[in-house]
């Protein structure tokens, strides 16, 4: 069923489709790259035919929440592998945040890394621009007509005004350094953000309670006590009240404990506009996988205890959570073989976002939530809602054909990212994605990837 896709036309026959009115029987046929009729067609003669009985029929799933590593750390990443690894997981869209280097903190920076993106990725992209505390109104209206999706906001993180690099750590007093972007940076910007319809997306952990904390890092309980919950709830109920006098839509990118959902839902009841976003590597560990896994489920913030993990689990079945994303995030697995303190923190991810994410939903007994979680909600809180996540005519077809009776196991030998040992390593998800189609061409099947890097920047749409 898999082989190149050379035909514009293209008939994905039989299988399960799931449309805005929920999943179906039908057949989708896509002509030049675009989802044309959505129901029962007949066999079009000189159209290739997939036959895809048996198989559930997917929008592609638009990860909002990457870090290519290009340019910047070629020894971690680039726009090939991680794009390749997209391509064989469902992925057809990623959103790739700011912090390679030079960062993405104005508009040439994001011509020039759109252009170089554009040569290696096998599946599109788009660009997130950075939110300094020098950023100023002009920049951010810059980085808007080149294409930005959003802007991000690392609080506590400096930037190094020489290198163009954003710091998760430094040393005070650097005259190279940057402040890192505060609350005040947030206040001052966000009307601006606002004002061009984008969202303002942040990393939302309290510089003051972390730096109350810090510590040397030598057991996983030291992870636990220096990046506590209470400086993720205290930063996005700040951030919610700037967001909710600005109007600005906040996304808050990968949520991680009980503390945190709790004053998002209360941000959200009084009407702050609020997206949430968790991470698979939230959802289904906790502190006890340390003894197993060490660093490589070392991320900040940090994985915490089996109360917040099942908390963000029920936060996503009652759709406080809306967005599940990977904040896919490698290093080498040299640099993950150091010491709890000194490894960096993440762990790859877009591979495994979409089997993942069905196998959660099919045990919170409803499967069709997980293209809701990693494609339809992406799309809207992207700006894409008017090409990608949805199947139905005059989408983009991208399409992802997943079989729900053959399990995967996440095994390193076949992840496709530079860094091969991540925080689901071993893992069993009872779907595997057999073909993904990137605007109706083939660019992962059956294990391998097809086709060359044909993947575009994607523009939030205005609103
Ligand atoms: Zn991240």
């Amino acid at each position: 069923m898999t082989e190149r896709a050379a035909a514009s036309e293209i008939l994905i026959a039989g299988g399960t489709v799931y449309t805005p009115d929920g999943p179906r029987e039908a057949d989708v046929h896509i002509g030049g790259g675009v989802i044309t009729v959505v129901g029962e067609v007949p066999r079009p003669a000189g159209a290739k035919v997939v036959d895809a009985r048996g198989m559930y029929v997917l929008p592609g799933a638009i990860d909002v929440h990457v870090h290519s590593r290009d340019p910047g750390f070629p020894q971690k990443e680039d726009f090939g592998t991680l794009t390749a690894a997209a391509a064989a997981g469902g992925v057809t869209t990623v959103i790739d945040m700011p912090n390679t280097v030079p960062a993405v903190d104005a508009a040439g920076v994001l011509e020039s890394k759109s252009a170089l993106a554009r040569g290696k990725a096998r599946v599109d992209f788009a660009l997130w621009g950075l939110l300094r505390s020098g950023t100023t109104a002009e920049d951010l209206e810059g980085l808007a007509a080149a294409g930005a999706i959003g802007f991000k906001a690392y609080l506590g993180y400096a930037f190094s005004l020489t290198r163009k690099q954003v710091l998760s750590s430094y040393a005070l007093g650097d005259p190279d350094l940057e402040a890192p972007p505060d609350y005040g940076t947030l206040a001052r910007l966000a009307p601006v953000i606002a004002g061009l319809g984008l969202p303002l997306a942040i990393h939302a952990e309290d510089p003051a309670i972390l730096g109350a904390f810090r510590r040397p890092l030598e057991t996983y309980a030291d992870v636990l006590a220096a990046r506590p919950a209470e400086a993720e709830a205290v930063a996005i109920a700040a951030a919610a009240e700037i967001a909710g006098a600005s109007g600005v839509r906040l996304h808050i990118a990968h949520l991680s404990s009980a503390a945190g959902l709790a004053a998002a839902q209360e941000a959200i009841r009084a009407g702050a506009p609020l997206s949430v976003e968790t991470c698979p590597q939230y959802l289904w560990l906790s502190d006890e996988d340390f003894g197993r896994l060490g660093t490589a489920m070392k991320v900040f913030p940090p994985i915490r205890t089996t109360r917040d993990r099942d908390a963000l689990v029920d936060g996503l079945a009652r759709g406080v959570i809306t967005v599940v994303a990977t904040d896919h995030a490698p290093h080498s697995d040299e640099e993950k073989a150091a010491t709890l303190d000194g490894a960096p923190a993440g762990t790859p991810g877009v591979q495994t976002l979409y089997s993942s994410s069905l196998e959660l939903a099919r045990r919170l007994g409803d499967v069709w939530q997980a293209p809701r979680w990693v494609s339809e909600a992406p799309a809207a809180m992207a700006g894409l809602q008017e090409s990608k996540g949805t199947i139905a005519p005059g989408f983009d077809a991208d399409i992802v054909i997943v079989d729900p009776s053959q399990p995967t196991r996440v095994r390193a030998e076949q992840m496709r990212s530079r860094q091969r040992h991540g925080a689901l390593e071993g893992m069993e998800f009872g779907f595997s994605v057999r073909a993904t189609y990137l605007r109706g061409a083939l660019v992962a099947g059956d294990g391998r990837l097809q086709g060359r890097a044909g993947g575009r920047l994607v523009r939030p749409s205005k609103r």
